[in-house]
């Protein structure tokens, strides 16, 4: 049996290098962005901490997560499911 090594990801928001367990993905579907909590989305990916200070950051820069997911995603969009990822970590605070 092989040693799996863990695959080294990128946060979009603060740019720290982390293994992938450590950062959430998001994934695409229908063109738009969705949080892809198993990890089971095929196609492109980003990752982020799943910390409100990282959304926060990445919310700042804008088109990033379109460009990421090479997708072409109205600045709205890309606003709404990152203030939408947001709210779901202060729920869990
Ligand atoms: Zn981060």
């Amino acid at each position: 049996m092989r040693t799996k090594h863990a695959p080294i990801r990128t946060c979009l928001g603060c740019g720290r290098k982390l293994g992938k367990g450590e950062l959430v993905r998001i994934g695409v579907k229908n063109a738009m962005p969705v949080l892809d909590e198993s990890g089971r989305l095929h196609g492109r990916g980003a990752y982020i901490c799943p910390r409100s200070e990282c959304i926060n950051l990445l919310l700042r820069k804008k088109g990033r997560l379109s460009h990421a997911l090479r997708i072409s995603l109205p600045r709205e969009a890309e606003e709404g499911f990152l203030k939408g990822l947001l709210r779901e970590k202060k729920g869990e605070d």
